[in-house]
């Protein structure tokens, strides 16, 4: 018997709503030009994309699965989780991406006040003239400025030497909290993910405490494929679901043509052996 081909599924991506540089309808083209069959655009805290990507996905023959990236607080930690095949209309899960957002625009102010302590100036205006909007301001933002002002030479270098704990830029945030994103993406009717767990600086008993109380709230996803991860941690999380019993996401975490390294469904499959996560919405 011939084995069906694996779903090519992108469950990650970012638009120009909140710190990605194409349009909701440039990124389902590019999707499908990259033969993308099932598709979420995930914007941090923000669902302003959804109906329009999926009017795109849709008239392009894509399957589209609702979806956003939630920055949480956990152990003095960013973390963010995914939702998937959310309803984008639910008021509980809208009032809290809202209030998530509330901080970033005095985040920013604070960043830029580091900036120019350490030597560049007007800073708030330059990161804001790429986000657009203060509710939506992020570092990739200001990482665009840095590079546009040829103090770094791209994001990787931006990445190092600002806006990170301990170098000029960074500016700890309270975000919302591991129980609320779950809630509110389960109260809409979606899937919680965790987001590339290989970047958080967490230690493997912090890292077991958040997959057991994620678990508990009712999160069932983790990415494994992603384009954060090594190959070698392609294996590492695979293990991680199959200990917690979590299903798998593929997502390229897609942001920029020529900031990312790897595009929009150009990702390996899941390994076999894995549930893939969008097998829920079939
Ligand atoms: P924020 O939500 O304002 O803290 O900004 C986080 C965003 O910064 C992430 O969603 C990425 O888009 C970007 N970012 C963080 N670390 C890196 C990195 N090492 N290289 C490139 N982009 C990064
Ligand atoms: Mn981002
Ligand atoms: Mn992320
Ligand atoms: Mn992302």
């Amino acid at each position: 018997m011939s084995q069906t081909a694996p779903l090519n599924a992108d469950l990650h991506c970012h638009s120009i709503i909140s710190d990605g540089t194409l349009s909701p309808e440039e990124l389902a083209l590019r999707a499908h030009q990259n033969g993308v069959q099932v598709w979420s655009l995930t914007d941090h805290d923000v669902l302003g994309g959804q109906e329009r990507a999926r009017l795109a996905a849709e008239n392009l023959g894509m399957t589209y699965l609702a979806g956003v990236e939630i920055s949480i607080s956990w152990m003095n930690q960013t973390v963010h989780i995914v939702g998937l095949g959310l309803d984008q209309s639910n008021a509980v899960l809208e009032e809290g991406l809202r209030a998530t957002r509330d901080g970033r625009g005095l985040r920013a102010r604070q960043m830029a006040a580091q900036l120019e302590q350490a030597g560049i100036q007007n800073s708030y205006e330059g990161a804001l003239h790429f986000a657009g909007n203060p509710e939506l301001i992020a570092r990739t933002h200001f990482a665009r400025f840095l590079v546009e002002q040829k103090i770094c030479s791209n994001m990787d270098e931006v990445f190092r030497k600002y806006l990170i704990a301990g170098k000029p830029g960074y500016v700890s945030h309270r975000w919302a909290s591991l129980d609320e994103a779950v809630s509110w993406i389960r109260g809409a009717g979606g899937e919680a993910v965790i987001a590339h767990p290989g970047r958080y600086k967490l230690n493997t008993m912090q890292m077991d405490e958040l997959y057991a109380r994620f678990k508990d709230l009712g999160g069932s996803g983790i990415e494994v494929v992603t384009g954060s991860h090594s190959p070698d941690q392609y294996k590492t999380y695979a293990k991680i679901a199959e200990r917690y019993g979590f299903m798998a996401s593929r997502g390229s975490d897609f942001h920029d043509p020529h900031e990312s390294n790897i595009d929009l469904g150009l990702l390996p499959h899941l390994p076999e052996h894995l549930k893939p996560i969008w097998s829920v919405f079939h």
